[in-house]
């Protein structure tokens, strides 16, 4: 089976849910206690995927980043090398979505090449959604990735994300 590794970045704010996101995919399970990441922590989790009639193997390498530091030298070195991106924004707070422009910006600069999906996450927090699905539709449109509503919490749509990007990557 052709094997590949690939590094993928999770970019957004503080507290959207990218630890959470990567906990769900590559553990299966959620923990409610925010513990804020500090620099860089790098899961591995490997899928295989079917491309033209054969089986390939591929090693996610999952980034996740410190969100709420300024771009700078040192995170100008955990992008590079991104195959892929999930740019995560939070469904109840709408500046999420809007830094996200930034986040794609700073990541083109240094992988022109990677892959960007979106994660509209806590889908799960209906009550407490500021963003609608039109404005996920809009962002999603303008960073021309596909998009998907997620929930750490629950497991929606976390699987299918990082399958979809996945099939991007090889
Ligand atoms: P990060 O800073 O982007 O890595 O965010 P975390 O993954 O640490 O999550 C921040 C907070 O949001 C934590 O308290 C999580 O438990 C919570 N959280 C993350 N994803 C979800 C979700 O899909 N639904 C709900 N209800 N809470 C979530």
């Amino acid at each position: 089976m052709a094997k590949y590794n690939k590094k993928v970045c999770l970019l957004g704010e503080f507290a959207v849910g990218k630890t959470s996101l990567i906990r769900r995919f590559v553990y299966d399970r959620f923990d409610d206690k925010y513990i804020s990441t500090i620099g860089v922590k790098v899961s591995r989790k490997s899928i295989v995927i079917p491309k033209d009639g054969e089986l390939i193997d591929l090693t996610m390498l999952l980034w996740d980043l410190a969100g709420n530091e300024e771009f700078s030298q040192v995170r100008a070195s955990y992008l590079r090398g991104s195959s892929g991106a999930v740019l995560v924004c939070d469904l109840t707070r709408k500046s999420t979505l809007d830094n996200l422009h930034q986040y794609a910006r700073d990541l083109r600069k240094i992988s022109p090449d990677a892959h960007l999906i979106l994660a509209a996450n806590k889908v799960d927090l209906i009550s407490d959604h500021q963003a609608t699905v039109s404005d996920v539709k809009e962002l999603a449109a303008h960073l021309e990735s596909p998009f998907y509503l997620t929930s750490a919490k629950d497991g929606d749509e976390v699987e299918d994300l990082f399958r979809h990007l996945g099939k991007m990557l090889v």
